[in-house]
């Protein structure tokens, strides 16, 4: 037999978007390596990863893109989201400005997104509970009003990181095919 790569169904772009440090590249690192790191480095331009995922008896080869999500890199905006299937809309429960904020991600998913994009609402960091200042109930409204999937996670606890991103797969896979 060959390798995966020429035997996969399907190849999926996704992005991860949400203000800096919200824990995008942990999650991201999380779900394809099943590593944590306390002391992250900031993303630099574009940095991407890969998992493999068995949906019914198809297989699917996940690509999911991150970034900084800083005004510097403007200019990668466009390619970043293009063929992009789907989309993890990222905010840390511990700061009411990364929610307060993704009124602007949502602007600029729709202004660069596919209209199709399967876009799933996280906020991260549920492990700080005692520091929270988004509630579940605000999460769950704005999911609810929008039209997205809803998840509270903890990268560093390995909360619902798995069930965010194979929710997001499944329904790529849904829609595509
Ligand atoms: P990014 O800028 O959105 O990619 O955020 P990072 O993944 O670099 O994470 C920023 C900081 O938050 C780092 O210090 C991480 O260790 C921390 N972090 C990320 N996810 C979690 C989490 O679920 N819980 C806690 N307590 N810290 C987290
Ligand atoms: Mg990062």
């Amino acid at each position: 037999g060959g390798s995966f790569d020429d035997e996969c169904d399907y190849l999926f772009k996704a992005v991860l978007i949400g203000d800096s440090a919200v824990g995008k590249s942990n999650l991201l690192s999380r779900f394809a390596r099943d590593e944590f790191y306390l002391d992250s480095k900031p993303t630099i331009g574009v940095e991407f990863a890969y998992r493999n995922i068995k949906v019914g008896d198809k297989l699917i080869k996940a690509q999911i893109w991150d970034t900084a999500g800083q005004e510097r890199f403007r200019a990668i905006t466009s390619s970043y989201y293009r063929g992009a299937l789907g989309a993890l809309l990222v905010y840390d429960i511990t700061r009411k400005g990364t929610f307060e904020n993704l009124k602007k991600w949502l602007y600029e998913l729709r202004e660069f997104g596919n209209p199709d994009m399967v876009v799933v609402l996280v906020g991260n960091k549920s492990d700080l509970a005692q520091s929270r200042e988004v509630s579940l109930e605000e999460g769950q409204s704005l999911a609810k009003l929008e039209g997205l999937f809803f998840l509270e996670t903890s990268a560093r606890e390995n909360l619902n990181v798995e069930e965010a991103f194979l929710h997001m797969i499944t329904k790529i896979h849904e829609v595509a095919s």
